[in-house]
C-alpha cells in the first residue's frame, strides 16, 4: 500500500540528510523518484544538508500544484515510483492535501520532511496538516542538542543575537540576507527562558564559563530573575 509519510524534527535533526538518504537506497534500486523543496538552503531548485550533500530538487512555491503536476508527468509518459518533499512546513494545508491524492489517487509513495514548530513553538501549517493526514508521522531519531546537553525540542529565533518570540512566520529570503536574523535549538526550559547559547555564554549558567568567583558553575540553575 502506498503511503503518505511525514519525518518530522527540529532543525538541525537530519531531516535533509534523510530525504536525501532514502532517495540514494531506492534510485539504487532503480526506482525513480521526483524531489521537490521550497526555500532550501542552498537555494532555488535544490535539496540540500548540512553535511553537505545536495541534489536538484523541483522548486514547489506557493502556486503549485503537486497532483497537477504528477498527473501531467504521468501523462506524458513519465514514471515517478516515488516523491519526496521536503520543507514541507512551508506547504500550504491544501498542497498537503494534494500530495494525500498522490497517494491515494495515483499509488505513490510520498515522504515528507519538515520542521513541527516555529520559533515562536506554534505547528507550522503544512506540519498540522501532514500531522492530520499521515499515514505514518515518524519524528527523527538523530537528536539536535540544546546547549545544555538536554535534547533540543524547539526552535529559537534570533534578531541581532537576542531571542525573539514574535514576527512572522517565515522570514522570505531570509538568513543570508538578512545576518541579523539566526536559528538556534534549544530544549524547551532554555527555550521558555529565552536563554541561547550567546546569552548563556554571557552569565553564569553557561557550564564552560564559571563565575568570577571561582565556584563550580550551576548548571542548569537559576535563570537569571529567580528560580524556574
Ligand atoms: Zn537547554
Amino acid at each position: 500500500m502506498p503511503e503518505l509519510a511525514f519525518f518530522s524534527g527540529t532543525m538541525d535533526c537530519g531531516k535533509s540528510t534523510l530525504a536525501l538518504q532514502i532517495q540514494h537506497n531506492r534510485s539504487a534500486r532503480g526506482l525513480m523518484g521526483m524531489i521537490f523543496t521550497r526555500n532550501d538552503r542552498a537555494g532555488q531548485g535544490r535539496l540540500s544538508s548540512r553535511l553537505g550533500l545536495v541534489t536538484d530538487a523541483i522548486e514547489a512555491d506557493e502556486r503549485f500544484d503537486f497532483h497537477a503536476h504528477l498527473v501531467r508527468h504521468l501523462t506524458a509518459g513519465g514514471r515517478v515510483d516515488y516523491v519526496i518533499a521536503d520543507e514541507a512546513q512551508f506547504l500550504s494545508p491544501a498542497q498537503v492535501d494534494q500530495l494525500a491524492r498522490v497517494v491515494d489517487d495515483l499509488g505513490i509513495d510520498v515522504f515528507a520532511f519538515g520542521i513541527t514548530t516555529d520559533f515562536r513553538t506554534r505547528l507550522f501549517p503544512g506540519s498540522q496538516r501532514l500531522i492530520e493526514l499521515a499515514d505514518r508521522v515518524e519524528v527523527l531519531q538523530v537528536e539536535a542538542l540544546c546547549w545544555c546537553g538536554a535534547r533540543a525540542t524547539h526552535n529559537a529565533r534570533t534578531v541581532g543575537g537576542r531571542m525573539v518570540v514574535e514576527g512572522a512566520q517565515v522570514v522570505v529570503g531570509d538568513v543570508g540576507a538578512r545576518a541579523d536574523v539566526g536559528y538556534e535549538v534549544l530544549c524547551r526550559r532554555h527555550h521558555r527562558r529565552r536563554l541561547t547559547a550567546a546569552a548563556a555564554g554571557a552569565g553564569p549558567l553557561s557550564p564552560d564559563v564559571p563565575p568570577a568567583d571561582g565556584r563550580p558553575p550551576r548548571l542548569g540553575g537559576t535563570a537569571p530573575g529567580g528560580p524556574a
